[in-house]
């Protein structure tokens, strides 16, 4: 079972403190978590910086990543170096990734103001994101539950901000440490959400 951290933020983002440099110095210092999904607000250029540093170390896998902005809330698409267009609506990112063979999580769905909220199921995402330490515990519940209507993949994930919060919650993947194969083990909900891992 690989261990996935799948929204992970760097200075790229504008409200990150993480730096490549010091993404990469965790992952490698971290004995089980070795696999991220960089997803910045709006660019992959800190996905750039960082999978370049990752080629140092044979055991750490870097995925490309998006969270991008939409007026209804937030997509997360993982899986291309392609920037999606921008303005896009949701259901605009959604084709965007599926032409690209990358999947798409709708992130912390419930959490205002980037929340997709109920206009999530109008989409046809991949996955859902469930547990976001960084939403309330109300919000996360029925985030869990629109994961179960939709009956979609559910994904935790920690959306560090801060390099202590890397892998606060993190996604057990039945798959190879390889992108293609892990792409292939979300769209067939072959995931499993872990919650707070340090308690
Ligand atoms: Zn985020």
């Amino acid at each position: 079972m690989l261990h996935v951290d799948l929204h992970v933020h760097t200075i790229y983002s504008g409200d990150s403190l993480i730096t490549p440099k010091i993404l990469v110095d965790a992952l490698h210092a971290n004995s089980f978590l070795k696999t991220v999904a960089i997803t910045d607000h709006n660019t992959l250029e800190g996905y750039r910086y960082v999978s370049k540093l990752a080629t140092a170390y044979e055991d750490i896998l870097v995925l490309p990543g998006i969270e991008a902005a939409t007026p209804r809330g937030e997509i997360i698409i993982i899986g291309t170096e392609e920037r999606p267009p921008r303005p896009a609506t949701p259901e605009e990112l959604v084709e965007f990734a599926e032409q690209r063979n990358a999947v798409t999580i709708i992130p912390h769905p419930y959490r205002a103001p980037s929340g997709l909220g109920d206009y999530a199921k109008h989409l046809r995402p991949t996955a859902i994101e469930v547990y976001n330490p960084t939403a309330m515990p109300i919000l996360n519940r029925i985030a869990l539950r629109l994961a179960k209507e939709m009956n979609l993949p559910q994904i935790a994930a920690s959306d560090a901000h801060h390099i202590k919060d890397l892998g606060a919650a993190y996604t057990k993947i039945d798959a190879a440490q390889n992108m293609d194969e892990i792409l292939k083990a979300i769209k067939n909900g072959k995931v499993q959400p872990v919650q707070n891992p340090k308690t």
